[in-house]
């Protein structure tokens, strides 16, 4: 274990195999930095394909006891997990500062919402119920069983590293699963510092697997994880384009996959809301996690005679932002996460200027405070031939589009292949029930900006992904259903 610089909580410098702390078999390792200062952290190493192998076989071998298990052996194991989590939150979240650039508060926050769902799978492990189906015919009794489908996959991105893992892992081990965990490059810590406290809690060896690799590798981990006939599942959240990738990996074993990808959310203020609430709304909405978060409003919508007032407002609110190091008491907006999320969020600006945009505020880097930082920004006069209008852009740039009505609102927002999430702002409560029902998306949040909880399913339609993940449907995507029929009796 390595200290960083600053004090922070220790980070694990190996991977996690079969109930070991290990190196990669060919001894390479890469350095993480963090994205507020751009000083390496530490180093973790840089695993391969045959490293992979060792995962996948200690997860097979694990699952063959793993499934025979009681539900309640694996919650109180959860459970364990979860109070553990809870103890160490504060390490947790400085660990996933120092990585990822987000503010302490936000860490805080990410912290409590990924410890829920281990919280909730504790709890729904012991509800994998089945059926007893009324037989149509005599001396037939007629049973449906849930069982687990195996050892999974787990891909993860970077701008979660805590939740989007125990969204995952906790739903697939209170199943009965075992896991080979992928950790984004950029964020591998806060997955070793995860699997640390699980084997703490007592899971068994090989239940939980962390394969950490640089970015080179993880195409082919991911091939590996899809084609092998050991791995039952693949759970991945990230890009659209990696996605897409990993369905076409997966048909061949016809594997189960669960896709969380990339959103196009509409953030829509009607004429009749209340405009400080949607203003707030916003702000968490767009500029948590610098913008950096699929189920960012990444289009706002607003009705056109309300457009300037709730512009003043959001920039009002925009200005008071305080970007810096997330390390830093009183920030309230880090870094972007690498440098290919610079350059791209700051061509999309780019290219909506020399089209024409106004830059109400923000607008450049602010490189002052580091190569990564970039300034809260909000552009009005945007037209339909700019990136900003189209595309995801997963920064700290909210754009405001006017509109005149309802109907032509619904259509622009679900003129997007995306459907991940939709927020509007409204005070008709009959347009509340018209617009939820309209908008193309797994989820909405009406009158409300931030909307995520482990009681409710999250997901996407369209290009967005497949399955969702916590909430009682959860578990879905980790057990088969089996019709079991006893006959002559
Ligand atoms: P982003 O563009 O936001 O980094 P990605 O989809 O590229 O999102 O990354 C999400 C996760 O997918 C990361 O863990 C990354 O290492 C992994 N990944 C990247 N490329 C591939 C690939 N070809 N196959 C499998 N996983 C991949």
């Amino acid at each position: 274990r390595t200290m960083s610089s600053r004090q922070y909580a220790s980070v694990i410098d190996k991977a996690f195999i079969n109930g070991q702390w290990v190196s990669a078999a060919s001894g390479k390792t890469f350095q993480v930095v963090d994205p507020a200062t751009c000083q390496p952290i530490s180093s973790v190493p840089d695993m391969n394909i045959d490293d992979v192998k060792l995962a996948v076989a200690s997860a097979d071998k694990a699952f063959q006891s793993w499934k025979h298990t009681t539900a309640k052996e694996r919650s109180q194991l959860l459970r364990k997990w979860y109070e553990l989590l809870v103890e160490h939150q504060q390490s947790l979240a400085e660990i996933l500062t120092l990585e990822a650039g987000k503010p302490l508060s936000e860490s805080l926050g990410e912290v409590g919402y990924g410890n829920a769902f281990v919280e909730w799978f504790a709890e729904e492990a012991k509800r994998t119920y089945g059926e007893v189906v009324p037989s149509p015919v005599k001396s037939r009794e007629l049973i449906v069983l849930r069982q687990p489908i195996g050892p999974v996959g787990l891909i993860t991105p970077w701008n979660f590293p805590h939740a989007m893992i125990t969204r995952k892992a906790a739903a697939a081990i209170a199943a009965g699963c075992t896991c080979v965990i992928k950790p984004a490059e950029d964020t591998p810590f806060t997955a070793l510092a995860l699997a640390e406290l699980a084997a703490k809690a007592g899971l068994p060896k090989g239940v939980i697997n962390v394969v950490t690799s640089s970015r080179a590798n993880a195409g082919p981990i991911g091939k590996y994880l899809c084609e092998s006939p050991q791995i039952a599942g693949i759970s991945f959240t990230g890009s659209t384009a990696v996605g897409k990738l990993l369905y076409e990996q997966c048909a061949e074993g016809v594997k189960r996959l669960g896709l969380e990808l990339g959103g196009n959310a509409p953030f829509i203020v009607f004429a009749g809301a209340n405009l400080e609430k949607a203003a707030d709304g916003a702000l968490a909405s767009k500029f948590r996690n610098c913008g950096q978060t699929c189920i960012s409003a990444n289009r706002f919508l607003i009705q056109d005679t309300v457009f300037d007032e709730f512009v003043a407002k959001l920039r009002q609110r925009i200005e008071k932002l305080v970007m810096g190091d997330g390390k830093t008491a009183g920030c309230t907006m880090g870094p972007l996460i690498n440098m290919d999320q610079v350059k791209k969020v700051e061509q999309i600006v780019e290219d909506a200027v020399a089209k024409g945009a106004k830059v109400v505020v923000g607008g450049k880097r602010a490189l002052e405070l580091g190569e990564r930082f970039f300034h809260p920004t909000l552009l009005t006069g945007i037209k339909e031939n700019m990136r900003c209008y189209k595309e995801e852009i997963f920064g700290p740039v909210a754009v405001c589009i006017p509109f005149s009505s309802e109907e032509e609102c619904v259509k622009v927002a679900n003129s997007t292949e995306r459907g991940l999430a939709g927020y509007f702002y409204t005070g008709d409560i009959a347009q509340a029930w018209r617009v939820a029902k309209e908008l193309e998306v797994g989820m909405v949040g009406v009158n409300e900006g931030l909307i995520s909880h482990a009681e409710t399913p999250f997901g996407g339609i369209k290009e967005s992904g497949i399955g969702r993940e916590g909430s009682k449907h959860g578990m879905d995507e980790y057990t088969y259903i089996k019709y079991v029929c006893f006959g002559n009796l």
